[in-house]
């Protein structure tokens, strides 16, 4: 039998052009124009849990990009403070020191804001999904309930789930539960987004379908603008959908990387080289993390 000593490691080929792109995305959205206050900032920012430190100083600076969303993902092996980071911004908990600020304000707890989206399905299971939607428009933002319902059917049609209003969570399968908690966080107009791993209990074709989905409300028929946080373990979704991959080791912010932005359906996307080639990328920067640690 093998154990870990014995087990033999061949790195794939990577073609080095793929680094010169990343370097050239980086200087196109330089030209980008950005608002004065960025979205997002973390000033030395510290956490620990007990007497062990999980997050040990972590400074970022996410510009507001006029007219445009944003799509970060963090890779990184599990344990390495993701799911933290991703609670921090939504003031799920606390910072030990540092702190986050959007728009120049201090994040000192939850916020309308920022949405969070959870693996597990998080609505109410005793409303439809019509209610369900229209909730916080409701009860936190106080709006009538006919402006409500009507602000919420929108967001139902645009993420194609037109005939289920009037169903109840149970209803739903996994991947329409996901569109329904999706909906209700755009429709409050959340300029964050906050995803902890949104798709991972889904099959791949589905998951496809979601990040179609996603990518169709954020880059092809954008209504909003948002700047949307996800953690993934799966590293051709982060090279999909997003504008950056962040490389999480140890709490520490180890790389940030540009990658293009979604162009065409994912499905079709998998087989480019280019999409390949950056995702042998992300694959060798993380495995020889998991081997190191
Ligand atoms: P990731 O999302 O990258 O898998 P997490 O942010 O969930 O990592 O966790 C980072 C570390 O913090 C892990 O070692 C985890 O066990 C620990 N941790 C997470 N939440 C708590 C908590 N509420 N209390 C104590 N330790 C925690």
């Amino acid at each position: 039998m093998m154990n870990n000593n014995d087990k033999i490691y061949i790195p794939p080929l990577i073609d080095q052009s793929v680094f010169k792109k990343f370097q050239t995305l980086k200087l196109e959205r330089k030209n980008e124009k950005i608002r004065e206050k960025p979205i997002l900032e973390a000033v030395k920012l510290v956490k620990y849990y007990g007497n062990k430190l999980i997050i040990p100083e972590l400074n970022f600076k996410i510009d507001d990009i006029v007219g445009k969303s944003e799509v970060i993902s963090l890779l990184g092996p599990s344990g390495c403070g993701k799911s933290t980071i991703l609670n921090l911004i939504a003031g799920l908990i606390e910072p030990t020191e540092g702190a986050l600020y959007t728009y120049g304000n201090k994040i000192d707890g939850p916020g309308l804001d920022r949405g969070m989206i959870f693996q597990k399905y998080s609505s109410f299971e005793f409303l439809n999904v019509l209610e369900n939607i229209a909730y916080p428009l409701i009860k936190v933002k106080k709006m009538k309930k006919s402006e409500a319902f009507e602000k919420a059917k929108h967001w139902i049609d645009k993420l194609y789930l037109t005939g289920t209003e009037k169903k109840y969570p149970r209803q739903l399968s996994g991947g329409m539960q996901q569109r329904v908690a999706i909906a209700r966080t755009l429709c409050m107009e959340t300029k964050i987004l906050l995803m902890d791993e949104p798709f991972g209990a889904l099959d791949r074709k589905i998951r496809w379908e979601m990040q179609d989905l996603l990518a169709e409300i954020l880059f092809f028929k954008p209504e909003q603008e948002v700047t949307v946080f996800l953690v993934t373990h799966d590293i051709p979704e982060a090279v999909y959908i997003s504008d950056r991959v962040w490389i999480i080791n140890k709490g520490r912010l180890l790389s940030e990387d540009f990658v293009i932005r979604p162009n065409k359906e994912s499905r079709s996307m998998q087989y480019e080289k280019d999409f390949i080639e950056m995702v042998n990328v992300f694959n060798e920067k993380i495995y020889n993390l998991e081997i190191k640690s």
